[in-house]
Parts: C-alpha cells; structure tokens; sequence
C-alpha cells in the first residue's frame, strides 16, 4: 500500500458510508465480495456486494458513518428522518423486536472504534472507486501494522 493515499481530499459522505459497511464487515464475521463507488444499480452511488453474514452493526454502520461525517446531531433520528434508506429499512427487519437501540449502541462505537480504518478505505475508495474485500483487508493489516 503506497503512502500517496494521503495526497487525496477528503472522501465523500457515499465513500464513508460504503466504506463503514465494508469494515464493519470485515472486523465483525462478516464478508462481501467488493464495495464500489460505481454500483449497477439505479438511483444508487454506492453499494457492498455479495454480503454474506450481515450483522445489524455492519447495516447500520453506513449510515451511522455517514451521519458522524457530516456532523449530524442525533444521527439516528437524522437517519430515520432522511427516509427511503434501505439500511435503515433492513436494520429494522433484521434485529429483535427490542433489541434496537442495544445495536444501534454497538454499530456506533465499532464506527468510532474503527474510525481511522474506516476513512482510509473511503480515501481509497475515492480513488479506485471499487475496492475487494481483500484489498479492504489489507489496508485494515496495513493499518495496524502502523498504529502496532
Ligand atoms: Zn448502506
């Protein structure tokens, strides 16, 4: 992984977002088979394909990230105001009757936990536009080599 990464402005609220999901994924059992800035998917500018144990954390770790980003206060209730979020939508569909504001807590502090990685892969994101989950792993090896 080349040091140039640091030459690049700051990435956009999409490229966190969609960067958020993937580390999420990545440190918490999940797997996905790429995330990219250029998804053939109508009406969408970002999106993780081929997900593969999503947990409500990793869900809502986009939006939350997304929220934090831009500087919303009270993200969730920025989250459930800004409407048609399919993450939202899913989140809910997903998790135990109850037990939202439990993941709602855990998203948030693995978003902030991982903040760092998280901006990282949005930079590289930015810049490639379609990231594997290998090579989001191995900025995340990459990463805690340095902070090691
Ligand atoms: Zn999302």
């Amino acid at each position: 992984m080349s040091s140039d990464i640091s030459v690049i402005e700051e990435p956009s609220g999409i490229a966190v977002h969609e960067a958020a999901h993937a580390v999420i994924h990545a440190v918490g059992g999940g797997n996905f088979r790429y995330v990219t800035l250029r998804p053939r998917l109508a009406g969408r500018s970002g999106h993780v394909y081929g997900v593969v144990n999503a947990g409500p954390a990793a869900i809502l770790a986009g939006p939350l990230a997304k929220a934090i980003w831009e500087g919303a206060e009270g993200f969730l209730t920025h989250m459930i105001e800004q409407g048609g979020c399919d993450d939202i939508e899913l989140f809910f569909e997903v998790v135990a009757l109850g037990e939202e504001g439990e993941w709602i807590e855990r998203s948030g502090e693995l978003v902030i936990k991982h903040w760092d990685e998280i901006l990282m892969v949005a930079r590289m994101l930015e810049r490639r536009r379609t990231l594997t989950a290998l090579q989001v792993r191995a900025i995340l090896t990459e990463l805690s080599k340095e902070t090691a």
